[in-house]
């Protein structure tokens, strides 16, 4: 695959515009590691990073991905099968819960199809900027698609910076440079290891902060080993490949 052979270019992630590489381990350059007067403004709503609630326990970790991450959603289902220990079901889909067919029986994964999606099961959703600051009452997420493979999710938080949860594994404020996420249109999010490559970025959209989003989990029960365990749209058990 073409993709994965090609170098990667991290960027400095203050403005589109700047041409200058980001220093190592940082989200900005020389310049703007000092100041970046470009900023997504907060609306106030934003949770705050708290890793933990997603992380510490293997049957949330597992059924949660970056869709239930972004939208602040935590939800155990009541079942024998699923404990906090253990919880082998499918994720939380754009779109299953207002009606739209499953990933599988559409050819490719689409930004306007996603956003559709979410459009359609989240009231009072709007698209936004990134340096626009969100209508009272909502918050920050950035949807973006490897049409062939995979959707993923950022959310921004409380102090501003973006975190998410490349499907079963960690929440982690860091992007596929290992650098923090200042805005995610900006940050990397190519995964040689795995071949993922969320090149395109479907908009920032503002989305209300609540935690009672009606979602639907879609997928199998029964889990394939051999897909990879960072994948948002398909479950799976096999150790995380990025
Ligand atoms: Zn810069």
């Amino acid at each position: 695959m073409v993709q994965q052979t090609r170098k990667r270019r991290a960027r400095c992630q203050c403005d589109p515009l700047c041409k200058q590489k980001p220093l190592k381990g940082q989200p900005f350059c020389e310049k703007h590691v000092r100041f970046c007067p470009r900023k997504a403004p907060l609306s106030g709503v934003e949770p705050p990073y708290e890793p933990h609630k997603y992380n510490r326990h293997k049957g949330i970790r597992e059924s949660h991905n970056c869709y239930a991450y972004g939208l602040d959603w935590i939800e155990l289902p009541v079942s024998k099968d699923c404990t906090k220990d253990a919880c082998p079901i499918g994720y939380p889909q754009p779109g299953r819960a207002s009606g739209y067919p499953k990933w599988s029986k559409v050819k490719g994964k689409r930004c306007p199809d996603l956003t559709a999606r979410i459009m359609g099961e989240v009231p009072g959703v709007t698209f936004s900027t990134f340096t626009t600051r969100c209508p009272k009452g909502t918050r920050k997420i950035a949807p973006v698609i490897d049409e062939n493979e995979d959707y993923h999710f950022y959310r921004q938080d409380k102090d501003g910076w973006w975190s998410h949860k490349p499907g079963s594994t960690k929440v982690t404020r860091r992007d596929a440079t290992k650098r923090r996420i200042y805005d995610p249109l900006l940050a990397s999010r190519q995964y040689p290891k795995s071949g993922l490559h969320y090149k395109q970025f479907c908009g920032y959209m503002c989305v209300p902060a609540t935690r009672k989003h009606k979602l639907k989990r879609g997928g199998s029960k029964r889990l394939k080993r051999s897909d990879s365990k960072r994948s948002d749209s398909k479950r799976s058990d096999s150790k995380r490949s990025d």
